[in-house]
């Protein structure tokens, strides 16, 4: 785990013309990144969202990297007092970029101290205790903050309406993903066939961070099972073996499937109900799970809850219930 995540930080890419696929973000923040550098000015405040694994650090380091500016890096629950956060903002220097991960999880007192420091770069700070304490505004250097996080809907309105740039990360394509593939094969020194980038590209739900993970182990089984050489075969053969099927669904998504189709006649079944019949968070599940279920049409939300479809079904092998109750 500890060598994927050192592999994982030298894999990324760092200029904006490496970053493939998410071309409307992209795209824009171009000229948004342009823009200020030509006005000496700090890039605006930035939000960026979607699933685990699709970009988000990446691009965050990307941003400051083409700004030519420093990153500092941090996460919600890692801050946990407003004097924490304050800290960070009084090291930054003019045009920094603050990263903050996970940021609908701050905490609320923190996220307080964000808002005139988004809005003013401005620090209010309360100096001694009952009566004779007084709040004085300290000033910050102009800085970006950037926001990451699963899910835009998780944050507060306050802190949302904070940010001018707000950018939506969305599944690769296959192509993107053979593409990534078959960079990080080079940048790894393993051989490879173009048709394996794709058997890899197809079993990784859209996300480049399980396409450089099952590249990994792939390159395993080829170094020990096979010449070293990475073929569609042998590409096929692991990960099946690491029970990764053809749609790039693991053991947890067949679980889930299996528990709402069984238990449930395929739903509407609440994502509690599920969370709590095959032992997972909820948040995980609708977080890391869910989306990529959505995206291929295995599952459906309703206000009743989630429904697998039919293609789910087929994909299972399992016969639709004789008498839907829908
Ligand atoms: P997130 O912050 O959204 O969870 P990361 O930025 O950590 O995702 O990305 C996970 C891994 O996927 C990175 O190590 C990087 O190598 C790879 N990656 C992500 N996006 C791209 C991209 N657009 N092009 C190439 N590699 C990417």
């Amino acid at each position: 785990m500890m060598e994927d995540r050192a592999a994982e930080l030298s894999l990324r890419p760092r200029y904006l013309s490496e970053y493939i696929g998410q071309a409307a973000v992209k795209d824009n923040l171009k000229v948004y990144i342009e823009a200020a550098k030509l006005r000496k000015e700090a890039l605006d405040h930035v939000l960026l969202y979607g699933p685990p694994g699709l970009g988000k650090t990446t691009l965050s380091n990307i941003i400051a990297n083409e700004l030519g500016v420093n990153l500092r890096t941090t996460s919600g629950p890692a801050i946990e007092r407003p004097g924490d956060l304050a800290a960070l903002l009084t090291n930054l220097q003019e045009g920094d970029v603050l990263f903050i991960d996970e940021i609908h999880r701050l905490h609320r007192t923190v996220e307080e101290v964000l808002y005139p420091a988004m809005e003013d770069f401005a620090l209010d700070i309360m100096i001694g205790k009952g009566p004779s304490a007084r709040s004085v505004r300290l000033d910050l250097p102009p800085f970006t903050l950037i926001g990451a996080t699963t899910r835009a809907g998780l944050l507060s309105a306050p802190l949302r309406d904070r940010f001018g740039v707000v950018g939506r990360l969305e599944f690769y394509t296959m192509p993107e993903l053979s593409f990534i593939v078959s960079r990080t094969a080079e940048l790894l020194g393993v051989g490879m066939v173009g048709e394996a980038a794709d058997e890899i590209a197809m079993r990784s739900r859209g996300t480049p961070r399980i396409a450089n993970r099952l590249l990994r182990r792939v390159r395993d089984f080829a170094q020990v099972r096979g010449d070293g050489m990475i073929t569609s075969e042998l590409a096929e053969t692991s990960l099946g073996l690491i029970q990764v099927d053809p749609k790039g669904l693991d053991q947890i998504d067949h679980k889930m499937l299996h528990a709402m189709i069984t238990s449930f006649r395929g739903g509407p079944v609440g994502l509690d109900t599920i969370a709590a019949t095959i032992g997972e968070e909820s948040q995980t599940i609708e977080d890391v799970y869910e989306p990529y279920l959505m995206q291929i049409g295995f599952l459906q939300r309703s206000p009743r809850g989630r429904i697998v479809t039919p293609p789910a079904y087929a994909h299972l092998g399992l016969p639709l219930p004789q008498t839907p109750e829908r």
